[in-house]
């Protein structure tokens, strides 16, 4: 009898304990990392063994057996393992580590943490299919068999057992001979199995990118990065703080093929790839083949042929947003977070984890290279970069001779306005139009215009969920609730008065585009935000059609502020950023330093220098007046130092617990019995229960606790024990609720 341990995806913080007995059982191999089909309650479910030879305690029975969701008297029986999918380890030791260690970083549930690692097709009961090696593996590892040995023999076995009972038949064969082999097998020691064939052949690939035409020449401050990475052969972090336009990637693309030439594997972490198709295609053209990208866009099928790749050593480098870090590398040899400081990082529900964070802890265990890069880093890396923590790299300035445009603030405290521009404004347009440039415009928001109202009566139409205003949305013909996505007709009379009189509020990307289509005619503008971009096909095509100057007003939301590079636009507008200075989150002052730094630097790139125009109605605002004349690097540390002095992250840590109730009362006792526990503990700060700034969404109430301690450890041991309290409160089963440890937005 085996007994095993378990990990189940349900929302329960334990793991259960099953015998394992099936057929397969004759193969005495380790369990670990394997995937199980097991019963659970009525189900059957897919779990991951976590541990072996474990003795059966009485807590774990009682919730695997199905006592919980009937009324059968509870036994002690230990049930089956129904079904064993995996010959070799769906996770290795080194992605069991991790499994672990954000189950305990994160307080989330290890069952419902490790089929988050995982591509969505190995959470069904399938067994893996892929190439096959002929490979050895111990049948048996009872000592008496040593006694029959030879000392060949011997020495033979013991390299299998120390090699996790399973080698190849090709590696055995570099010191043993088929003679040996085959003796371990008719003594029914060893057996021959078929499992995944690793192949890794990238010399050709390596030997094209080293003539290949596509590889520039580094530039001094390149040099001095590309000096400093190659140098790290163990664990190192580093910051490449580099201006927009400064050759980041470049730097990339040259460290790489270092570790590339050792046959080690790198994991190119970016926010969005189908935002950025050109970042891919130039890893594409250094690298050919090698280079894989796992995007949102892929099938389940495709997702998991890139497992395999990964695991295999088949590629080498891979380039994929966030679950790209759970990928199970055979050989990882250096992580790259290309603009680390991108929200798009961090999950925002489920396993609310921060990609850039595992990321470093990956690292780390497998003691390699780490290059966080960015124009406008985080202030928690600038924060460890200033602390020693991580190595501080710098480029300051463009390649190819090009200049940063010059950025200034337009006062719009009484100037008459178009469709939300300075009439001033729209005259510097005319003009780069006629010298055949493009000029860029950022708006807040997506649609036609934030909100809909009665000119009669002054109604407003809000979303019934969430008490939000309706944005409405022109190219669709109906409203929709930017909270939760609900979406209805436009109504041509007012509900509360009937008044035909509707008119519109405020302006969005549609609206925009609309009046610069009419008022620059016949230029032709563009509209680059989610709901235009919805396929990776038709952003490319566009992109594309901007870069032949097919359209030469481009509008978009915070997209446009993501990595792409558009040579020919001289000017950019950005139309109102009011409203972000007056957020209740701590980190909107940080937000607008990068978005309107990004947003900068798509002008102006090709040795046309570009201007910014930012829009205020607070021109003397302190925060705008540094951020433009002393730019993000001054503007970074003068909020890491107001950061300091209120003792907000990095200097201290902060976490969130939430309730999301149909009943606001509900929600709220239900913090109030948390924080009687949390207060307890006398170092950390509880504050709440307070309604978060989003108050309602989808019917529901949310509100809040902020905890905040000095000290990680502190954090996570006290609420290693206030959840354990927290989950047998009555209410801890019916109402929706979530702890997110670090949270990024606590809106
Ligand atoms: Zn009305
Ligand atoms: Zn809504």
């Amino acid at each position: 009898m085996r007994y095993i341990n378990v990990a189940v995806p349900v929302p329960i913080r334990q793991v259960f304990t099953y015998v394992f007995e099936c057929e397969s059982s004759r193969e005495q191999t380790p369990l670990i990392g394997k995937r199980l089909v097991v019963p659970f309650g009525h189900r059957e479910v897919v779990g991951v063994c976590v541990e072996e030879n474990v003795t059966p305690d009485h807590a774990a029975l009682t919730n695997n057996d199905s006592a919980k969701t009937t009324n059968d008297a509870k036994t002690t029986e230990v049930r089956k393992v129904i079904e064993l999918l995996d010959h070799i380890p769906c996770f290795s030791s080194e992605l069991l580590t991790i499994a672990y260690w954000l189950s305990d970083y994160y307080q989330h549930p290890l069952g419902d943490v490790i089929a988050t690692m995982m591509p969505a097709s190995l959470r069904k009961p399938a067994k893996l299919d892929d190439v096959q090696e002929d490979c050895l593996i111990l049948v048996d590892s009872d000592e008496e068999n040593d006694v029959l040995l030879s000392p060949k023999q011997k020495s033979l076995y013991s390299l299998i057992s120390s090699n996790n009972n399973l080698m190849t038949v090709r590696d055995i064969k570099q010191h043993y001979s088929s003679r040996i082999i085959k003796a371990l097998i008719d003594k029914d020691i060893a057996r021959r199995i078929s499992v995944s064939k690793p192949r890794i052949n990238w010399q050709s690939f390596l030997q094209q990118a080293s003539t290949n035409q596509s590889k520039h020449v580094a530039t001094i401050e390149q040099s001095i990065a590309i000096a400093a990475i190659e140098q790290a052969n163990s664990f190192s972090a580093f910051l490449l703080e580099g201006i927009t336009g400064s050759g980041k990637t470049e730097v990339y693309l040259q460290v790489l093929e270092k570790v590339l030439s050792d046959h080690k594997q790198v994991l190119i972490l970016v926010p969005e790839i189908g935002l950025t198709p050109q970042t891919v295609e130039r890893f594409a053209q250094r690298f050919g083949d090698i280079v894989v990208s796992m995007h949102s866009g892929l099938t389940n099928q495709q997702r998991l042929a890139v497992w395999h790749q990964a695991r295999r050593g088949d590629k080498g480098i891979f380039i994929g947003t966030r679950s790209s870090v759970f990928l199970p590398f055979h050989n990882l040899g250096m992580v790259i977070v290309d603009e680390e400081h991108d929200e798009s990082y961090k999950q925002q529900d489920g396993l609310r984890y921060h990609a850039r964070d595992l990321a470093i802890y990956r690292a780390k265990s497998l003691n390699i290279p780490i290059v966080m890069g960015s124009a406008t880093p985080s202030l928690e890396t600038l924060f460890n970069a200033r602390t020693g923590k991580y190595h501080y790299l710098t480029m300051t300035k463009r390649t190819g001779g090009a200049v940063l445009p010059s950025q200034h603030l337009l006062n719009l405290n009484g100037l008459s306005l178009q469709s939300g521009i300075a009439t001033g404004l729209l005259e510097k347009v005319q003009q780069q139009l006629e010298l055949g440039n493009q000029v860029l415009f950022f708006v807040n928001r997506r649609g036609y215009a934030p909100a809909l109202q009665c000119h009669q009566c002054g109604h407003v139409v809000e979303c019934d969920g969430c008490g939000a205003p309706m944005t409405m949305h022109m190219s669709t013909n109906n409203l929709q609730c930017h909270r939760c996505g609900y979406a209805n007709r436009i109504p041509n009379k007012c509900s509360e008065c009937g008044s035909q009189e509707l008119i519109s509020h405020g302006i969005g990307t549609e609206k925009l585009e609309q009046f610069l289509d009419y008022y620059f005619s016949p230029y032709k503008s563009v509209r680059i935000d989610s709901d235009s971009v919805r396929s990776k096909q038709a952003f490319a095509m566009m992109l594309e059609d901007i870069h032949a100057n097919k359209y030469q007003l481009l509008v978009g939301t915070q997209i446009l502020s993501k990595g792409h590079h558009f040579p020919n636009v001289t000017l950019a507008i950005i139309l109102n950023i009011d409203s972000l200075l007056f957020s209740g989150d701590y980190r909107a002052a940080e937000r607008i330093g990068q978005l309107v730094t990004q947003l900068s630097g798509r002008a102006g790139r090709a040795n046309k220098k570009g201007e910014v125009w930012l829009q205020t109605h607070q021109p003397g605002h302190p925060l705008l007046q540094d951020l433009l004349n002393n730019g993000y690097t001054h503007y970074s540390r003068s909020l890491l130092e107001e950061r300091k002095a209120a003792n907000l992250p990095p200097f201290s840590y902060l976490s969130l617990l939430r309730t999301e109730t149909q009943v606001a009362e509900i929600g709220i006792e239900f913090l109030q019995y948390a924080r009687s526990m949390l207060t307890q503990f006398s170092n950390a700060t509880v504050i709440g229960p307070l309604p978060s700034l989003i108050e309602k969404k989808q019917r529901r109430y949310r509100y809040q606790l902020l905890i905040k301690c000095h000290s990680r450890k502190y954090l996570h041991a006290m609420f290693a024990q206030v959840l354990h309290e927290l989950e047998k409160h009555k209410g801890a089963n019916k109402i929706r609720w979530h702890l997110d440890m670090f949270p990024t937005d606590i809106s």
